[in-house]
């Protein structure tokens, strides 16, 4: 039985919403059996404006935009948020203020997951916001008692540049994935017991056999805790 419906932000990008709206189709389906499909709503923006917003650093314009489009998504009949990006979550508590449905945290199924394998060290790697600012880390951190670890600067550029550079826009290049086969590899040698995909896109590109290590897919995980939290009692 469906009890909830949810609500998704989408467009951050539509390559990484797609694959949100797949899993949570297959993974009711998978759950129900018969022709059970889930029961949502997306709201999907148009990226090319976010992106020049958080380049440009505008943070109160981007914060409006997902206000927005929560409200949205409660007024459409939305039991619950489900925002589809890591950077955006720098956000969350805005959003979560803005309306009176919750918000599902990406952070927190990922730390759970983390925390059920038995691992404490992570790498992460996403979007310069989310491996540079604290909202993120500082949540796996301080709530889920995680130590996270990031790439070096030099590093760090090249997995920011190929998010916004290729991944958004649907190019996987095969030197992209040896470059961040080798930017895992790094972390590994730093410690790094699992790496948290910490952008919804790097699915996309990267998976098991490009690390020694587990790797944690937040655009899956995510998903499917939304699925938990949509059949759940
Ligand atoms: N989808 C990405 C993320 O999970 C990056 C795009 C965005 O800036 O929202 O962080």
């Amino acid at each position: 039985m469906q009890r909830r419906t949810i609500g998704l932000i989408g467009g951050m990008s539509w390559e990484s919403s797609a694959e949100y709206y797949r899993i949570i189709n297959e993974e009711v389906h998978r759950r129900l059996g018969g022709a059970h499909s889930a029961r949502s709503l997306m709201l999907s923006v148009d990226f090319d404006e976010i992106k020049h917003l958080q380049h440009a650093g505008d943070w109160d314009r981007l914060a409006d935009a997902m206000k927005d489009a929560a409200l949205r998504l409660e007024r459409g009949g939305a039991d619950f948020i489900v925002l589809c990006t890591n950077t955006m979550h720098r956000l969350a508590d805005a959003i979560a203020s803005s309306v009176s449905i919750p918000l599902l945290h990406i952070a927190d199924p990922t730390a759970e997951k983390i925390r059920t394998a038995g691992i404490r060290r992570v790498g992460l790697l996403g979007t310069a916001f989310t491996m540079d600012d604290d909202f993120y880390k500082g949540r796996l951190q301080s709530l889920h008692d995680l130590d996270v670890i990031v790439p070096d600067a030099a590093d760090r550029q090249v997995v920011h540049d190929v998010i916004y550079k290729e991944l958004v826009l649907g190019r996987i290049d095969p030197l992209s994935r040896d470059a961040y086969r080798g930017i895992i590899a790094r972390l590994i040698e730093n410690g790094a017991e699992g790496i948290i995909l910490g952008c919804t896109e790097i699915m996309l590109l990267v998976s098991g056999e490009d690390s020694a290590v587990p790797l944690f897919d937040t655009t899956t995980i995510h998903a499917v805790a939304a699925v938990d939290h949509a059949l759940g009692a």
